[in-house]
């Protein structure tokens, strides 16, 4: 009975101890690159975003069930339907980066930083390339997309939990629909998707526009209320919700960062995942449409 106490100090101290050790690998890592800030990912380790890491690792049936009416499951493409640490959108960052050098006859730094203020204030850096220089969109599309595809694996498990959600199935991209259809084709999801909608469907007004959600919706005649939108932005996901879908936000993978692969990001991309326009929050799409399919599939 004597040594009670001490055991319960002794415990508590390792955890302690266990507590300090998470909190310093958890510590947010920020570096410099280009004068920018860059934050380590995974999220989960990092202490500002406990509740996203709540929210990633439990999605209980009971809360899945918002999806039972759902008949228009959005995929967005770069970064959602293949992981961030691909660093497939790495390619065409950088190819953008080239173009914006070429066309405007600027230095590399210089041209990243033109790239990314006008990603930030246009939504693309194709926006802002058109509004300020009148670059010709066609030739910006095929410039950039044109990359090495084979680091996106193909990925049947995806495609099974896909397959297994009731009603369509659509892709929903700020890219070019060639891009799009190379990715799909890599991952063997092509069949799964009824339509793309890339930004030349979308007039070249990329998301988050309002009235880019609104184009597709009358395309497709999609009822909002009976959609749900998967993303990799925070952003993207703020009109979805406004008009009644449920929003899914992707995050890149614990797993990824654990098995030595570093992901970096714009801090403003990784804001938002709190936000009340999330709905659920994941690192694995696959095992999140898998369990929404548990709950919604049509039981055979
Ligand atoms: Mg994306």
């Amino acid at each position: 009975m004597i040594r009670w106490p001490g055991r319960r100090r002794t415990a508590a101290r390792a955890r302690s101890r266990r507590f300090r050790v998470i909190r310093r690998d958890q510590s947010r890592v920020k570096r410099t690159n280009r004068g920018e800030t860059l934050t380590r990912t995974p999220y989960i380790r990092s202490p500002m975003c406990a509740q996203t890491a709540e929210k990633l690792n439990h999605h209980p049936p009971e809360d899945l069930a918002v999806f039972a009416d759902v008949e228009a499951w959005i995929f967005d493409l770069d970064n959602t339907l293949y992981p961030r640490h691909s660093n497939l959108f790495a390619q065409i960052d950088g190819k953008i980066r080239d173009y914006v050098k070429q066309v405007l006859k600027v230095s590399h730094e210089e041209a990243h930083n033109i790239q990314k203020g006008y990603y930030r204030r246009y939504g693309t850096t194709l926006a802002g390339l058109m509004r300020e220089h009148e670059v010709d969109p066609d030739d910006f599309l095929e410039f950039v997309h044109d990359i090495d595809h084979t680091p996106v694996k193909p990925d049947p498990a995806l495609g099974v939990a896909i397959a297994r959600l009731p009603g369509r199935k659509f892709i929903f991209t700020n890219g070019s629909r060639v891009h799009a259809e190379k990715v799909a084709a890599r991952l063997g999801v092509s069949d799964h998707f009824e339509d793309i909608f890339d930004i030349a469907a979308a007039d070249l007004v990329p998301k988050p526009e309002r009235e880019t959600y609104q184009r597709f919706i009358n395309r497709f005649d999609v009822f909002p209320q009976q959609a749900a939108m998967f993303e990799d932005l925070s952003r993207n996901l703020s009109v979805p919700k406004s008009i009644g879908m449920r929003t899914i936000l992707i995050v890149p993978q614990v797993l990824g960062a654990e098995a030595g692969r570093e992901v970096f990001q714009q801090d403003w991309e990784a804001e938002g995942h709190d936000a009340a326009h999330v709905d659920f929050v994941t690192d694995d799409l696959t095992v999140f449409v898998g369990a929404v399919g548990d709950v919604v599939a049509v039981q055979p």
